[in-house]
């Protein structure tokens, strides 16, 4: 990778951090579709708290909204911030690609060639997929995203159709 595109990559990470997205907690935890998880990454010290909502219409379930609390780490915090970016007003079956085209860069080793097109500000982790420690903290958002979304799915199943 060249420098500039390290410096690019670094610059975008530091502007998430500073100016997160969707940061912040909202709605009920125990409205329908909404579920919260916590999860942590010990070798950081990395938390999020993160409650997803999702809702159906017209046949399609959708990640209505992703809010959150996290501390930690500079690219822990960036890659949540990113991550709410790409999922909220998709349907839940895209966002789960979004989140398979995420993973698998970061499972690279820096061998993936970043999609921007699906990832958008998401290719500024490509640099971070080198550091094994440091791919645990982009991916912390991201697998609680995807535990509350499936955990979510399972309850809106169960609870059939009342109205
Ligand atoms: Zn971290």
């Amino acid at each position: 990778m060249s420098a500039e595109l390290d410096a690019l990559y670094q610059e975008i990470i530091l502007d998430h951090y500073k100016n997160p997205h969707h940061k912040g907690l909202r709605g009920d935890p125990s409205a329908d579709g909404t579920v919260e998880v916590h999860h942590v990454n010990p070798t950081c010290g990395d938390e999020v708290t993160l409650r997803v909502h999702l809702e159906e219409a017209d046949g399609v379930l959708r990640v209505q909204d992703v809010s959150y609390d996290a501390v930690g780490c500079s690219i822990s915090q960036a890659s949540t911030s990113v991550m709410t970016d790409l999922v909220i007003g998709k349907p839940v079956e895209e966002a789960m690609g979004v989140h398979e085209v995420f993973l698998t860069l970061m499972q690279g080793k820096g061998s993936v060639e970043p999609d921007e097109e699906v990832l958008e500000d998401g290719i500024a982790f490509a640099g971070v997929a080198k550091f094994p420690a440091r791919v645990k903290c982009a991916l912390l958002g991201w697998m609680a995203w995807k535990d509350a979304t499936s955990q979510s799915m399972t309850t809106t199943a169960q609870g059939g159709d009342d109205d």
